[in-house]
């Protein structure tokens, strides 16, 4: 038998963790804070990465690559940037045998040093928009780090772009916002909610905040995404400036968007049960397993390799119609090993064949979110595979966005947000103030996720204070 997980109802956190090594995800490293991903976990992040790398193409972001060193100085010419970044850095101050003259920061994130290029690149309004995207690496020395969701050393996204004027760069801060949010919603099959960060959540060095906030199914938020909107902030530190269609030099205006290896976390916190991983097809590498059965032992062999062979001859039928397939034919396993090892790692569907099924040419399948068995005539059964995966794509989504809606409350107090906690995403007034905001966090644990676009913005009291409030946001304990 394939081990066991933690049961989520024993320990949410304990399954997760459980999940990830067992499902050969990743493992821990002795690097502090550092993950090494695996094959089965690297493999979803290849199809994160084809999919929104397309998806950023369609907007007409290319591809760049900057150093993985920034100069220490680049980074002080930002003053919120460096402030809110500094005890996050690590920091080279020795190479070849010898001490740096000025040391190199590990980027955290590449603003400064894609600027000082900008500001070489850009001369005119005719070299605006400019809009790039790296795939890379970063570092941030976190404290308390979790598998996926917060390690030292991450893979991301970081797009950065650079317009004539402060309503382009809004637009393309929404735009990349919206192709977060379709990301989430369409490929991960995961729920959620775009909306402005507050100013003490918002990035150092932005104007403005923007993200998607995923409920997880121990109710807590994840922060899946984020859009900034840059302002002239760093094209006023690095000198980033063009010629106007009026003949005056101006700084352009910019935004920057990242996204990262945290959204496997999301993935499996958002749909997987206690038997293993469930992925969305549209991410999944292997969408079928094909399993020979009752062909052990004493079985004839004529017997045996008809199967085999129609087993064969299936895979090819599914894999011409673009499906991950895999035939497990180890005969070193028993067929209810192999149905385990399948539904710990998250194969969408399991076809399992035998003498008998061949017999009335028919197969039996298995969902891996539903894992109740259909039979099915041999000739359909790449049409009902096909037919599979698209329903479960829409039911991960629709039981996901179910789960957050009922575990979504309006509250109007604070013995109602203190008592609600843990409950999920409470709607809560509150009256702006950073102080108030520190405050609800330090006697509830809760922090300000967003304020969700969707969420009608009506005027009211402050749970915490009482002071006028501009309309509610979302409050949730959060990863
Ligand atoms: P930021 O540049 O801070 O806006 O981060 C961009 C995105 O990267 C966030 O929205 C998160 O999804 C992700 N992220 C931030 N910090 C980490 C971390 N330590 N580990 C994994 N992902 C992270």
């Amino acid at each position: 038998m394939a081990e066991k997980l933690t049961p989520r109802e024993k320990g949410f956190s304990e399954w997760y963790v459980d999940l990830i090594q067992k499902a050969k995800l990743a493992d821990y490293s002795d690097v502090k804070g550092c993950m090494v991903i695996r094959p089965n976990g690297y493999a979803l992040w290849e199809n994160i990465q084809r999919v929104m790398d397309k998806m950023f193409k369609d907007e007409g972001v290319r591809n760049a690559y900057f150093p993985l060193l920034i100069p220490e100085s680049y980074l002080k010419k930002e003053a919120e940037h460096v402030e809110g970044f500094n005890p996050q850095l690590a920091i080279v101050t020795h190479a070849g045998g010898q001490k740096l003259e000025e040391p190199y920061v590990i980027r955290p994130t590449s603003e400064t040093i894609i600027n000082r290029s900008f500001s070489k690149w850009i001369q005119s309004y005719r070299d605006l928009p400019l809009l790039l995207n790296q795939w890379a690496n970063v570092m941030r020395w976190e404290m308390r780090t979790r598998l996926f969701l917060r390690t030292t050393e991450f893979l991301w996204q970081e797009g950065h772009t650079c317009h004539e004027t402060e309503e382009d760069a809004e637009k393309r801060t929404l735009t990349m916002l919206e192709v977060y949010r379709t990301f989430a919603e369409d490929y991960m099959a995961m729920p959620v909610l775009p909306g402005r960060k507050t100013e003490s959540e918002k990035f150092a060095g932005a104007l403005r905040t923007y993200s998607i906030e995923a409920m997880m199914q121990d109710k807590k938020a994840l922060q899946a995404g984020t859009s900034h909107n840059l302002g002239q902030n760093f094209a006023k530190a690095f000198d980033t400036q063009f010629q106007g269609r009026d003949g005056q030099q101006h700084h352009v205006w910019q935004t920057s968007w990242g996204s990262s290896t945290r959204l496997i976390g999301g993935l499996i916190l958002t749909h997987s049960d206690d038997a293993g991983l469930i992925v969305p097809p549209k991410l999944a590498a292997t969408h079928v397993v094909i399993i020979p059965v009752g062909i052990g032992g004493k079985a004839p062999e004529a017997e045996k390799a008809q199967v085999l062979e129609k087993v064969h001859a299936l895979a090819a039928d599914l894999r011409k119609a673009g499906l991950g397939v895999v035939v497990d034919d180890d005969e070193t396993k028993t067929p209810g090993f192999k149905y385990n090892e399948h539904e710990l790692t998250g194969t969408c569907v399991r076809i399992e064949l035998g003498p008998k099924d061949l017999a009335k040419s028919s197969c039996v399948m298995v969902r891996r979110d539903l894992r109740q068995k259909e039979f099915v005539p041999l000739d359909e059964a790449v049409t009902k595979v096909q037919a599979m995966l698209d329903q479960m794509q829409k039911d991960l989504f629709k039981k996901a966005k179910d789960f957050r809606d009922a575990h979504t409350f309006e509250v109007n107090s604070f013995e109602e947000l203190k008592a609600k906690a843990d409950d999920g995403f409470l709607l809560a007034h509150w009256d702006g103030d950073a102080k108030t905001e520190a405050r609800i966090k330090e006697e509830t644990g809760l922090t300000t996720r967003c304020r969700p676009f969707s969420l009608k913005q009506e005027p009211g009291k402050c749970v915490m204070t009482g002071n006028p409030s501009q309309g509610r946001i979302v409050f949730s304990k959060a990863y």
